[in-house]
């Protein structure tokens, strides 16, 4: 059997939730109605038993820098560095990749769905990759091996943060080639996509911490109903209704684009400065 996409999880990351993870404060009353609600995602995901997780984030300028910060840039390796954001390097496991797939990814997407990737044999994943990852999976807080991630991933790094960016409907249309290029690969591998960033947030300026609740909501259902009418918005829309960082959005169409099926989680938490959603698919 080739491989297939299982699932698809959209969800927010933020840098603080690292900390919150490294200190072991997921209890505190501020933070436990966030964890609380992946504890189904996660026995979700236990049952489900994915192989592999492909990730769509952004880097924060923690590893791609501005003097050369790629549109779509995809991991071509054995395994993926913890990052240091400028804390030191958080105790996390190493991640390790599935390099096969990711060679298969890189020529499926370039030569039939033109996909022009950026291909890395190196990439040091910071929050936007890691934040999700301690979200969805247990993990140890070492850095041997044996403690590791339940999963084997694949970062997919997406210009959020450089304009000009790529569209809303570019970013769908890659999750769809992914769809595609997952299936047309023979070894029998389990995948599931996760698209992260955002929801509401503006982090500068003079909007400094607005958000909008409606927006955010209205977003999750269109991601589920709509989703390729959803692709039609554009930057400026989801930046004047959300705030400016609130494109990292785009991110999660890329997941949509790859994940179909039913609806299986939906969450909403909005105590800080970011917009913290949650939601699933089961393909
Ligand atoms: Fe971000």
């Amino acid at each position: 059997m080739p491989s297939r996409i299982v699932g698809g999880i959209g969800l927010s990351h933020v840098p603080s939730v690292g900390a919150v993870v490294d200190r072991n404060r997921s209890q505190e009353p501020a933070w436990k109605p966030l964890f609380d609600a992946y504890i189904p995602v996660r026995e979700w995901l236990a049952q489900l038993k994915p192989d592999v997780a492909i990730v769509v984030y952004n880097d924060h300028a923690a590893d791609f820098g501005f003097e050369k910060y790629p549109t779509f840039a995809l991991g071509v390796a054995e395994r993926y560095a913890i990052g240091d954001e400028g804390f030191g390097t958080r105790p996390l496991p190493e991640v390790q990749g599935e390099l096969d797939l990711s060679i298969h990814l890189s020529e499926a997407l370039v030569y039939e769905h033109e996909f022009d990737l950026t291909l890395c044999q190196e990439i040091a994943v910071e929050h936007g990759f890691l934040v999700p990852m301690n979200l969805c999976f247990p993990h140890g807080q070492g850095k041997d091996e044996m403690s590791g991630w339940p999963v084997r991933a694949i970062p997919l790094q997406v210009n959020v943060i450089q304009h000009p960016l790529p569209t809303a409907r570019r970013c769908y249309k890659l999750g769809q080639a992914i769809r595609e290029a997952v299936s047309s690969y023979p070894q029998d591998l389990k995948v599931v996509v996760m698209g992260t960033g955002g929801m509401s947030h503006q982090l500068q300026g003079r909007r400094f911490g607005y958000m909008n609740e409606k927006f955010d909501h209205w977003f999750l259902d269109q991601l589920e109903s709509d989703p390729a009418g959803l692709a039609g918005i554009t930057h400026r829309e989801i930046m004047e209704q959300a705030g400016a960082e609130a494109v990292e959005l785009i991110m999660w169409l890329t997941m949509r684009g790859a994940a179909r099926g039913k609806r299986i989680h939906r969450h909403y938490y909005a105590p800080m400065t970011t917009g913290m959603g949650l939601i699933t698919f089961e393909d």
